[in-house]
């Protein structure tokens, strides 16, 4: 666009020349040919997860189509940036299009990799750039939806309960806010407890639906309600079961994972050790059955006749108000709290600014101010848990400081430990707070790394780390140590003692549980690692069919809840591993109970 006007404003010029100087023979102007050739050429950009390769056709010095041959970004994240993006593109011949939110790192990768390949056709930078951002279309929506269910979030349990209950022959929409769906689900370690799993068997761990519900009543201070804590446990199996086979996840094969306060190793985790295809068999499962997922809607209110849910108001990407009729009933599935600052410290001042999230941005308690109208009776509000290592620099959860699992320790800026690692989140996450600058380092050698290969299994995130200054490997402690401030002479020597301990010479003083391992063999890695917030215990009061319940203890008709945004599961705590878990057996039983 550019190029054109300026070839235009030298016929301009030429031409006013022409006119002054008239009597005088003029010669044919001379324009330069166009330096972009026409043709098909490929670019690369950094993504989120690496390079992103796009091929970009320019027919008479315009861009005429643009397409992404390779990306490792997350589909179901990435997928809706390349659309519009590329769009936006090549409808205006720009590479100055603004950035998906919520996907801006692959927004940017894509831009970065059409203006490579432009380059490849003698372009320069100025030639496909308007002075202007072009701002990206938004969608538009019918006014008025109607459908059997309208499912409000498409985390983890917003899918399960789409599944279920478009299997069961309803008609099925979810909603969701951002533009991308997958939720908490999407950016966690995909780990779930499943007692009597395949994985437990295989290595013959002796575990029992009984004392998986004993673990996680007492790791939420039997404050959860034990209803539900039996349907959690029973369930389990079967839900990983249906995980498994029949949407097809896979999961590590040699992977059991034992989080803090279980009794014996029992959480399965999905490929990768993350949610992406925990939510892609979901997502594609739901869409395989006719459910409909539309993304960047935000449901802002229920409908209500006669007492009863009837649908949903909603907000579609251009700011139209849209109504979504609901024949059946609304599984409110919008994921906790986490994001929401001024809702954090209005259930428990303690988690202010100091903390971080974990949490995708969409986690903002909107079902919780949207069950307001129908009275819904919430339970265990101020419990809200800190995950004690991520990021210090983003608050996201460090799935590389998975480490701990396997035998790694914390220690303090002054060289000591201080915490029993494997302790509940909420006692490691204030112990970390308590030390030097609110944060700590984990720290451990190649028995550790070998166990689980965890800088490989995130390689991503290991580079990035580095990258950031947060994570040293180096041959030796005394290196490692030197680099991010640790005292090196009072590391040498806990690291010293704590072998012994391993070896059972010594006793230590501070209590060290789960897998024991040295720290001798170098390299050595340490990271350093603050609390984030990560889950709100607290929510919707639900029955065992998950219905909401309303402050007078009745079920409220037409509404179902599953997932974060429910309380009374986790009591004051919850235990790794059974997000998941929880997500997917109540996002089931509200999708089966709502067409019921
Ligand atoms: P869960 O683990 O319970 O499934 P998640 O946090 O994984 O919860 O998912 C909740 C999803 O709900 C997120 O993708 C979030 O963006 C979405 N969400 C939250 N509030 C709204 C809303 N008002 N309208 C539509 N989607 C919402």
């Amino acid at each position: 666009m550019k190029r054109t006007l300026s070839v235009l404003l030298v016929l301009m010029l030429i031409m006013t020349l022409a006119g002054c100087s008239q009597g005088t023979t003029v010669e044919e102007p001379q324009i330069a040919e166009s330096a972009i050739q026409d043709g098909t050429f490929t670019g690369i950009g950094e993504g989120k997860n690496g390079d992103i390769e796009v091929e970009v056709t320019i027919a008479g010095g315009v861009i005429t189509q643009a397409k992404v041959l390779s990306s490792d970004d997350t589909e179901g994240i990435s997928d809706v940036a390349i659309e519009q993006v590329i769009a936006a593109v090549v409808a205006n011949n720009s590479t100055n299009v603004e950035a998906v939110s919520g996907a801006s790192l692959t927004s940017f990768g894509l831009l970065e990799a059409v203006r490579d390949a432009v380059s490849k056709a003698g372009a320069t930078e100025a030639d496909f750039t308007t002075d202007m951002v072009i701002a990206l279309a938004k969608r538009t929506e019918e006014a008025d939806q109607s459908f059997d269910v309208v499912i409000i979030g498409a985390g983890g349990a917003g899918l399960a309960a789409a599944v279920e209950a478009s299997e069961a022959g309803a008609s099925v929409v979810v909603l969701e806010k951002m533009p991308f769906i997958g939720g908490n689900t999407m950016v966690s370690g995909g780990g779930l407890n499943v007692p009597g799993s395949w994985a437990q068997e295989a290595v013959g761990v002796d575990d029992s639906i009984e004392l998986y519900f004993e673990d996680t009543m007492k790791g939420g201070d039997n404050l959860a309600n034990p209803s539900l804590v039996h349907i959690l446990a029973d369930n389990a199996l079967n839900a990983a079961l249906w995980l498994k086979e029949d949407l097809g996840v896979g999961f590590m094969e040699d992977r059991l994972q034992q989080f803090g306060g279980h009794s014996v190793a029992r959480a399965i985790i999905a490929t990768g050790n993350h949610g992406t295809d925990l939510i892609e068999k979901l997502a594609a499962r739901a869409e395989e059955t006719g459910v409909v997922i539309k993304m960047e809607i935000k449901a802002n209110e229920l409908m209500i006749e006669d007492g009863r849910v009837v649908g949903v108001v909603a907000e579609a990407a251009n700011g139209d108000a849209v109504v979504f009729h609901a024949e059946k009933g609304v599984i409110m599935a919008t994921g906790g709290f986490g994001s929401n600052m001024e809702m954090r410290m209005q259930y428990n001042p303690e988690l202010d600014d100091r903390y971080m999230t974990t949490d995708q941005p969409g986690t903002t308690g909107d079902g919780i101010i949207m069950a307001e109208v129908v009275n819904a009776e919430l339970i265990g509000m101020e419990y809200i848990q800190t995950y004690p290592t991520c990021n210090p620099v983003t608050g996201i959860i460090s799935y590389v400081a998975n480490t701990r699992f396997d035998g790694g320790i914390l220690v303090n800026m002054e060289g000591e430990r201080f915490v029993n690692e494997m302790d509940r989140r909420d006692v490691v996450s204030r112990g970390i707070l308590e030390q030097t600058s609110a944060s700590a380092f984990l720290l451990w050698g190649q028995e550790i790394e070998t166990k689980g290969h965890m800088t490989e299994v995130h390689d991503l995130e290991f580079a990035t780390l580095k990258d950031q200054g947060l994570l040293v490997e180096a041959a030796t402690l005394e290196e490692a140590a030197q680099v991010l401030g640790v005292n090196v002479e009072a590391l040498t020597a806990s690291v010293a003692e704590y072998n012994q301990f391993v070896a059972g010479e010594v006793e230590l003083d501070v209590v060290k549980k789960g897998a024991l391992r040295t720290i001798a063999e170098g390299p050595f890695y340490l990271q350093r690692v603050v609390p984030s917030v990560h889950h709100t215990m607290g929510g919707l009061m639900i029955n065992e069919e998950a219905q909401v319940i309303n402050q007078d203890g009745e079920a409220v008709e037409g509404l179902y809840a599953a997932g974060e945004v429910t309380g009374g599961i986790h009591g004051s705590n919850r235990l790794g591993g059974n997000a998941v878990t929880d997500v997917i057996v109540f996002g089931r039983i509200a999708g089966r109970n709502v067409v019921k």
